[in-house]
């Protein structure tokens, strides 16, 4: 039986009692800034087994292991780099996670093997009350099935999870709605995954950094994700995805001629569109996601507007946006859940 626990009003309720499942080896899911996490002890093999068995999680998609204070990151790596501190005063806690050589400390489960180990410190009160309590690092990876879009509310997780969890922590809509910017500080700086925390943000306090080729485009034939969880089909609705490219008036020409051809061949059809945007559509099936002008608005609404019509529409249209800041982490979410399909002129 999965419990749940509201930790709206006070962030504490509920976390001696999920501590109490972590250490002795159970799951449980709670919230971040980003996305509600699936979280086992992180030094504990076994425990870690269990959260790939819930999610259908690919064994070679490795974990990122959580943290109440930046001191923990010691046990966990082979060293603390001096860009590694920067980056740790400067955006901890926050929704930066950092990957670095991993200490014997750290299960090969964790890692899927890798010789680097992924960390972050969550600003959320009931992720760091959960962690202190436990007093073990927290393998999380977010508290979806595998492929699915991240959950962004409790009700997603007890949609995906509800009896694998052994308890779900529920502290409301995750403020940022997207996974953290992962950043691999072997070698050049290089982000694998973008997020809140942006390249302009990160090259302010370290200098250069560079993105990974796979953000925005699929992996070719052969080639080796520097991120695993890169290559799969991710964040996918059981609807079709797709974008339509170009400024404002294009996307929407685009659009508009898509969907009455599909409309009229039967198909149920949603346009996923913004404030700016939304009167192209008039007489259309249209939902307004967010503001052009605040990319942010976007991300924190994009997942749960996917699950929200993944079932009740046979396709999902919507807008690209320019792949920069906030625009750069919008983009590669949705270019994965649509499987990569783009329309332009
Ligand atoms: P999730 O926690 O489900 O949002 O996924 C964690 C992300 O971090 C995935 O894209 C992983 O592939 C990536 N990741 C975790 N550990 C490493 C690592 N040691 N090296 C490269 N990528 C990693
Ligand atoms: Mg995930």
């Amino acid at each position: 039986m999965t419990k749940i626990f509201s930790t709206q009003k006070q962030p504490e309720n509920g976390t001696k009692y999920a501590a109490g499942v972590i250490r002795s080896g159970g799951l449980v899911a709670f919230p971040t800034e980003t996305v509600y996490g699936l979280g086992a002890n992180g030094l504990d093999g076994e425990a870690v087994k269990r959260i790939f068995e819930a999610k259908g999680r690919p064994q070679d998609n490795p974990l990122i292991l959580h943290v109440a204070r930046k001191n923990d990151v010691r046990e966990l790596w082979t060293s603390v780099p001096e860009r590694a501190k920067l980056l740790m005063d400067a955006f901890w806690p926050g929704p930066l996670t950092l990957i670095f050589n991993k200490s014997s400390a750290v299960p090969d489960e964790v890692t899927c093997g890798l010789d680097t180990v992924a960390v972050r410190m969550s600003e959320n009160k009931t992720a760091l009350c959960l962690i202190r309590a436990a007093g073990v690092p927290i393998a999380a990876p977010s508290a979806n099935l595998s492929g699915k879009p991240s959950p962004t509310t409790a009700q997603h997780v007890i949609d995906d999870l509800w009896g694998k969890a052994d308890v779900i922590l529920d502290g409301g809509p995750c403020r940022f709605g997207v996974e953290s910017t992962v950043l691999l500080l072997t070698g050049v700086p290089t982000i694998l995954r973008p997020g809140a925390v942006t390249k302009e943000m990160i090259e302010a306090v370290i200098g250069e950094t560079r993105l990974s080729k796979s953000i925005l485009q699929p992996l070719g034939e052969g080639e080796r994700a520097a991120s695993p969880g890169m290559k799969y089909k991710h964040y996918a609705p059981e609807a079709e995805v797709i974008i339509a490219e170009g400024d404002a008036k294009t996307a929407a020409g685009i659009i508009r001629r898509e969907y009455d051809g599909m409309t009229q061949s039967g198909k149920r059809c949603i346009i996923l569109t913004s404030e700016e945007n939304y009167t192209f559509y008039k007489g259309r099936h249209y939902d307004i996601i967010g503001s052009r002008r605040d990319e942010r608005t976007l991300c924190a609404a994009l997942f749960s507007k996917l699950r929200e019509y993944s079932d009740t529409v046979d396709v999902i249209f919507t807008e690209a946006v320019p792949p920069d800041g906030y625009g750069l982490a919008y983009m590669n979410r949705l270019l994965r859940a649509a499987g990569f399909r783009t329309v332009s002129e």
